[in-house]
């Protein structure tokens, strides 16, 4: 049996003080979970703050970026040993707006996952076709592609995440169906098995896009969805703990 997981993106949202109430909201709902894991994502300025709530609780903390170097002259980037200094378990890598506004090829995606295992954090990858890719009928070109970039000369490990955020359906209210998200949450299963084997197949696939208390039913209920990645309906305490409550009551 996959674990279920739950992550929230807060995206460049929130200040110190919004953060660390949205964050005690989380933790204190937590208390009553028992299985699976609950990650939130603030923006860099709050990590801080935010571990410090979340510290000793099931709530797992994660980062929205990273740079693959350890150090060095690279202004305004955030290195993997810092964001383990702050108490990041989790970082997001190749979301789709970093690849569209920040030009993030799948190249970098790639030296970013392999810094993130050699540092023991769990990367979830984000991969996901256009609109366009879609209607032209290449979203398992587009998708397999991605993976096999992002994961060339990766070795196997239980850390990793992928999250599949068709970029039509991230911030645009119009979320996959869930038959959609399970024909490629089974394709990206296929994927991770031709990769690693048959425990490949046992990696957290996750989907975003629009998620949420509303749809999260549907989506959950799929056999190869293990989870969702949230972003606008993880800045309320309220719709956030429904999706969660959600998932609690079918998977
Ligand atoms: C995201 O940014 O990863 C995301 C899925 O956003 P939203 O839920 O707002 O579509």
């Amino acid at each position: 049996m996959r674990r279920w997981m739950i992550a929230g993106n807060w995206k460049m949202n929130k200040n110190i003080e919004e953060s660390r109430k949205l964050a005690k909201d989380i933790v204190d709902f937590s208390k009553k979970v028992e299985s699976g894991d609950i990650v939130i994502a603030p923006p860099f300025t709050a990590l801080k703050e935010v571990y410090e709530v979340t510290r000793g609780s099931k709530v797992k903390l994660a980062a929205q970026n990273c740079h693959f170097e350890e150090k060095g002259a690279y202004t305004g980037e955030v290195s993997l040993p810092m964001l383990k200094d702050v108490g990041c378990t989790h970082v997001i890598i190749g979301h789709s707006e970093r690849r569209k506004y920040f030009s993030e090829s799948d190249n970098i995606v790639n030296k970013k996952i392999k810094a993130t295992l050699k540092w023991e954090v769990a990367p979830i990858l984000c991969v996901g076709e256009t609109e366009e890719e879609r209607d032209t009928g290449i979203t398992e070109y587009v998708v397999g592609t991605q993976i096999k970039k992002a994961l060339k000369g990766i070795e196997f490990s239980e850390k990793l995440v992928i999250a599949y955020e068709p970029v039509w359906a991230i911030g645009t209210g119009k979320n996959a169906t869930p038959q959609q998200a399970q024909e490629v949450h089974k394709f990206i299963r296929d994927v991770l098995r031709s990769i690693y084997g048959e425990k490949g197949g046992n990696l957290l696939i996750l989907y975003g896009g629009s998620v949420t208390p509303d749809n999260i039913g549907d989506l959950i209920s799929m056999e190869d969805v293990d989870g969702v990645l949230v972003g606008g309906a993880s800045l309320k305490s309220d719709s956030f703990i429904a999706i969660i409550e959600k998932t609690l009551e079918l998977k």
